[in-house]
């Protein structure tokens, strides 16, 4: 190939690009304007048509049966989120409204609530029961909580079981009831307690009985020998222990199938392991034919916060985020593991904005006189979630001179909490109001590892460019990724192989199960 040819192609490419970036960034713009415009300054009031109502309903994956003041979230949440392309399931939505029936009769001081609480005061169980349970403690942050929760909901929906919350004090309050005329909060009276203090070494453990055979999990074996209530251990070490793994294998979920009441602890997000079980994989299927919407759908059906929280999130959103033509959350979570220090990190963050185009570089814009006003260029406003000052500070004065750009950009921080704090309701409201403002971004950059960020972005329904994160470096390189799929990732997947009852990881190789782009260790739900 001659130069002149060669210069030709170079130059048509680049014009290509060009062109490429400009259109991404004017559709990006109006796609966000427009949807507030339309979906803001329409309000809920003006949605009258059928359409409009399932369109509230997110294709009917919410029930009709709620009152619409208790919960203002629930029928809120989509004028904030971008319309999502996903549908649920009709199968899925058929499961959700029979499960809501199961709850109601079966719910919290119900006849059969009593019945099988009864029951458990044998100390074992029976096939006689029609309501069987299990129970959800917390264990973690405010991610791993919804991840978990999210994976013990959807263990309930494959067994028939009911699904009951023990509520710690800094978990009340946060989200509304998700399931009409009944309660998933468990009565402060219940015969067992501190729930909260089971681990491995229980005795009420699954893992427990089997390692001592206090248990048999022979498929012939009757109800009536086994205990009524056990407890299923799955902490993130729970892989140091083979028998915990065994929750994972089909003879285990018959054996677990016929115990009244189990007890659930997990901070890991365990769901993805449901999908290795044979025993559920025909109702996974019909459920979710797409596997990468799983806690999209789940996460959007489970948790509405509360109309306190709701407030702290659209007073924030209002007074200074609403008016941007496009806004890119932007959640930074330091680990205590992590070597880079926090110039490294804003260093990675500026990388991986410029480099995906999410961000605008500062170009010597001496010579421009004329400020532009929003209304003649699109804004940007850039929400920084963290728990420190320090990058929006960092963030703020690399903007400082931007509206000079042709695009100004504003930097917002809702809050610098400086440290996780547990146990603390005004901490998790203001930590829950971060993740749904986060969710109302146009574009999305997040932290490897952080379920904080997962929920966020799933709930959403955004694929985001996770800034990777290293154990072993103080630089990253690349910066960043985008997520291919947006379930989120399973940390610590069983390392069983059931047939053997020996570990092995080949266990987690399948057809909709592929390696999580941040961490190397775990899998993730793809289509
Ligand atoms: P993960 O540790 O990143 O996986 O996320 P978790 O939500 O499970 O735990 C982190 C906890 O630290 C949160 O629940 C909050 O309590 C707090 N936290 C972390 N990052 C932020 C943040 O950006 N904003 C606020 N308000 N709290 C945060």
């Amino acid at each position: 190939m001659t130069m002149r040819p060669l210069f030709q192609v170079l130059f048509l490419t680049a014009m290509a690009f060009l062109i490429l970036h400009f259109t991404n960034q004017l559709s990006i713009s109006r796609a966000s304007s427009q949807r507030r415009e339309t979906r803001l300054h329409n309000g809920v009031s003006n949605q009258s048509t059928t359409s409009k109502l399932e369109d509230r309903l997110l294709s009917g994956l919410l029930s009709p049966e709620f009152d619409e003041q208790s919960c203002l979230s629930r029928y809120q949440s989509m004028l904030y989120h971008k319309i999502s392309p996903h549908t649920p399931s009709p199968y899925l939505v058929s499961k959700l409204r029979s499960y809501e029936a199961l709850h109601k009769r079966c719910g919290p001081n119900t006849p059969l609530f009593n019945k099988s609480v009864e029951q458990l005061r044998t100390n074992h169980s029976t096939d006689q029961l029609e309501c069987n349970y299990v129970i959800w403690t917390p264990l973690g942050g405010l991610g791993n909580r919804m991840l978990t929760l999210a994976s013990t909901f959807l263990y309930a929906l494959l067994t028939n079981r009911v699904l009951l919350v023990d509520h710690a004090t800094d978990f009340v309050d946060l989200f509304c009831e998700p399931f009409p005329g009944s309660s998933w909060v468990l009565p402060s009276n219940f015969p067992v307690g501190n729930l909260d203090s089971y681990d491995a070494s229980s005795e009420k453990s699954y893992g427990y009985l089997l390692k001592y055979k206090l248990i048999s999990e022979d498929p012939e074996a009757r109800s009536d020998i086994l205990p009524g209530f056990v407890f299923v251990n799955l902490e993130s070490s729970y892989i140091w222990d083979v028998y915990d793994l065994y929750f994972f294998c089909d003879e285990s979920q018959i054996t677990l199938g016929k115990i009244n009441w189990l007890l659930v602890k997990s901070d890991v997000y365990f769901l993805p392991g449901l999908f290795m079980l044979s025993t559920f994989d025909e109702e996974l299927s019909l459920m979710f034919p797409s596997k990468e919407t799983v806690f999209h759908h789940l996460g959007r059906y489970l948790f509405q916060p509360s109309n306190s929280v709701w407030k702290l999130a659209l007073q924030y959103y209002h007074s200074y985020v609403a008016k941007a033509n496009q806004v890119v959350g932007i959640q930074i979570r330091d680990f205590p593991w992590s070597l880079m220090s926090k110039e490294n990190r804003f260093n990675q963050i500026m990388k991986c904005g410029l480099k995906e185009n999410i961000l605008q570089p500062i170009r010597d814009s001496s010579r421009k006189t004329r400020h532009l006003t929003e209304d003649q260029t699109g804004s940007k406003a850039i929400l920084v979630i963290s728990l420190y000052k320090d990058y929006y500070d960092r963030m703020k004065s690399f903007y400082a001179s931007s509206t000079r750009l042709n695009r100004p950009v504003n930097v917002y921080q809702p809050t610098h909490e400086e440290a996780q704090q547990l146990k603390n309701l005004s901490h998790n409201e203001k930590a829950l109001a971060e993740i749904y403002l986060l969710s109302f971004s146009d574009v999305m950059i997040t932290s490897a590892w952080s379920t904080f960020g997962y929920v966020s972005y799933s709930i959403a329904g955004i694929k985001p460019w996770i800034l990777l994160s290293s154990k072993v470096s103080k630089e990253v390189d690349p910066p960043c990724r985008q997520v291919r799929t947006l379930d989120p990732c399973f940390h610590v997947p069983p390392t069983i192989n059931c047939k053997t009852k020996r570990r092995s990881k080949t266990n987690w190789v399948g057809p909709h199960i592929r390696q999580c782009e941040d961490v190397n260790e775990g899998v993730k739900l793809v289509d």
